[in-house]
């Protein structure tokens, strides 16, 4: 089945439209026309290589939300015409602890990325959600409340779930003092649900110009981090910080904002690895750790804790057409706060 996508066909040049073939749905298989997709900065790493190992052409694409076209003969899930969700992988081994456990994000037996993948027992490459339509295994895929404002969605399929995950696995409530570092796609995500959860969040960011969208977004205090006096009045005040960084930063200067005891989630990954002083945890038994996404059962679960709550990414909408303008503003730290793609629009 042919689609019609955005591809990059290397690391230097913009993307461009392109066919890609799908298979057919299987037995167990869902097609689905796709309606949104949000633009995560991980997109951008991996259509720039910053990770290596991207497969060229690559159509990025994992915060998906689409319509049931077709359904095969053995999918009990889903009927024609619902609304889905597919996130950042389509497949997992299904045999190892994590993958029982509903954690399939953290299989151990081989992950299916939505896209720069390979399609289980088949020669095609996976490719994401910057297309036409998509065909997934009806178990990974989320459901979505149709009455939902579903141009709002998308984000929350890699962004929402991202920043959902730590804060309900380090228990962020009531009491916390939860620091989230960067303001972006993921940050904006992760204030929403510290501010839903109860904690009292703080906003740690290097754009003065942001503060005013801090506060709207519920956040309790915003703090310019390179304004010495200002970052001098997070030290050792918070439980928890979320680091959603994309670019190179000086870790050890954050992790004089934790409290004893208290912990650092890495979610962001730049290019370069960062510098780490030992010091920094041995001071105060710090902890180091991160989170990748989430498994399918956190990622229902966080998706109607959304529609129940009415949380939703703020988002700017644009055509297919207007992804390379996107990945160049998201470069520049300029987008509100999440761009979603309407796949629909011409
Ligand atoms: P984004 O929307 O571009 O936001 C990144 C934020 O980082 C910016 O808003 C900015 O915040 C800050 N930033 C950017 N460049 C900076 C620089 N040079 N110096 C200091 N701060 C800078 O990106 P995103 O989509 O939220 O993704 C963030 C990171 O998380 C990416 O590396 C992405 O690959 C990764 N990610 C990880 C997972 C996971 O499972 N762990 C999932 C999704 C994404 P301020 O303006 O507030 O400083
Ligand atoms: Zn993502
Ligand atoms: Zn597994």
């Amino acid at each position: 089945m042919n689609t019609q996508a955005y591809a990059a066909l290397d690391k230097d040049s913009a993307l461009i439209p392109h066919a890609i073939e799908r298979r057919e749905p299987g037995p167990h298989d869902i097609q689905m026309d796709i309606l949104y997709c949000g633009v995560c900065h991980s997109d951008i790493h991996q259509v720039k290589n910053d990770w290596g190992g991207t497969t060229y052409p690559i159509v990025p694409g994992h915060e998906v939300v689409g319509k049931v076209v077709k359904i095969g003969s053995h999918v009990s899930k889903y009927k024609i015409g619902d609304i889905v969700g597919v996130g950042c992988f389509v497949d997992s081994c299904r045999t190892c602890n994590p993958c029982k456990d509903g954690e399939e994000n953290f299989c151990e037996g081989g992950i299916v990325w939505t896209y720069n993948s390979k399609v289980p027992g088949e020669n095609l490459p996976t490719y994401g959600g910057y297309s036409k339509s998509m065909v997934v295994d009806e178990q990974y895929a989320l459901r979505i409340d149709p009455k939902m404002d579903l141009t709002r969605v998308a984000p929350l399929l890699c962004a929402g779930i991202t920043t959902y995950s730590p804060l309900r696995h380090w228990k962020v409530g009531k009491g916390s003092k939860l620091g989230v570092l960067g303001l972006g796609g993921l940050g904006h995500m992760a204030v929403k649900f510290g501010v839903a959860f109860g904690a009292e969040v703080t906003v740690l960011s290097s754009s003065e110009n942001k503060r005013a969208d801090a506060l709207a977004l519920g956040a309790h205090q915003f703090v310019n981090y390179k304004n010495a006096a200002e970052a001098a009045t997070c030290n050792s005040k918070f439980d928890l910080i979320i680091d959603s960084v994309s670019a190179e930063h000086n870790l050890n200067f954050f992790m004089t904002m934790l409290k004893r005891d208290a912990t650092m989630v890495l979610l962001g990954i730049p290019a370069v690895p960062t510098e780490f002083s030992h010091r920094s945890v041995i001071s105060k038994r710090r902890n180091l750790s991160g989170s990748g996404i989430g498994g399918t059962k956190e990622t229902q679960e966080m998706l109607d804790f959304c529609a129940e709550n009415q949380i939703y990414c703020d988002v700017e909408m644009i055509k297919l057409s207007e992804i390379n303008t996107a990945y160049e503003r998201m470069l520049n730290n300029d987008v509100k706060y999440r761009f979603v793609i309407d796949l629909n629009a011409e």
